[in-house]
C-alpha cells in the first residue's frame, strides 16, 4: 500500500478526489436504506449514484486520434494551471459547485480552455443543480462524443472536437422542453467571452 504523504502533490491530490468519490458512492447506499426500518442491509448498485466525471491518474488513455491542435503533455503542462491540466488532458473532475461558471448567467460565450474553440452560447446554459455548468446544446460539431465505460458506468463523455480536451459528460436529464439533454461541463475545461 503506497504511503499517500510519499507522494508529490498532484498525485495527492488524485487519490484525495478519487477517495472522495468513493466516499459519495458509500453515502448513496446509505441513504437508500436509512429510511426504511427494519431494512436487512444490502449492498446498493453503486451505479445508481450518478458520480462525478471519471478520474484519471495517468494521460495514458488519452485518444489516439488527430486533432486540429495537437501539443505535447509537457506543452499542455506549461500552457494549463495544475487543475485545468488534471481535467482537461487527465479527464479529471473538479469538485461539485465550486466551478467559477457553475451559476454563472451572463450573455457571451463559453470556449475551450485549451484551445480557445467556441463551445457553448450562454442562451444555453440552464440551472440543473447538480453542481457544474449544464448546457442543453453546444455549438455544432465542437463537442466529439466518446462512449465512456469507467466505474462500471455506460456513459458519454464529451471532449473538445478541436483538441481533445476533456469536457465533461452529456446525459439525458435536459429540459424537455428544449433539447432534453445536460451538458455537464467542469468550469476549468471552458473560459468565457461576454458578449
Ligand atoms: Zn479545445
Amino acid at each position: 500500500m503506497m504511503s499517500i504523504t510519499k507522494l508529490d502533490m498532484p498525485e495527492r491530490k488524485n487519490i484525495v478526489l478519487l477517495a472522495a468519490d468513493i466516499w459519495g458512492m458509500c453515502l448513496m447506499t446509505v441513504r437508500e436504506i436509512l429510511p426504511e426500518k427494519g431494512t436487512v442491509l444490502t449492498v446498493q448498485p453503486l451505479i445508481l449514484f450518478q458520480m462525478p466525471n471519471s478520474i484519471s491518474l495517468s494521460p495514458k488513455k488519452m485518444q489516439l486520434k488527430k486533432y486540429t491542435v495537437e501539443k505535447t503533455e509537457s506543452e499542455w503542462k506549461q500552457q494549463l494551471s495544475s487543475d485545468e491540466y488534471r481535467i482537461l488532458r487527465q479527464k479529471g473532475t473538479e469538485y461539485p459547485h465550486t466551478g467559477e461558471f457553475n451559476l454563472h448567467f451572463e450573455q457571451g460565450s463559453y470556449h475551450c480552455k485549451a484551445c480557445n474553440a467556441k463551445l457553448f452560447e450562454s442562451q444555453n446554459k440552464f440551472e440543473s443543480g447538480c453542481g457544474w455548468p449544464s448546457f442543453d446544446q453546444a455549438v455544432e460539431g465542437a463537442i466529439e462524443y466518446i462512449r465512456d465505460t469507467s466505474y462500471g458506468m455506460i456513459r458519454t463523455e464529451t471532449v473538445c472536437a478541436n483538441c481533445g480536451g476533456h469536457l465533461g459528460h452529456v446525459f439525458n436529464d435536459g429540459p424537455r422542453e428544449t433539447t432534453g439533454q445536460r451538458y455537464c461541463i467542469n468550469s476549468l475545461s471552458i473560459g468565457f467571452d461576454p458578449s
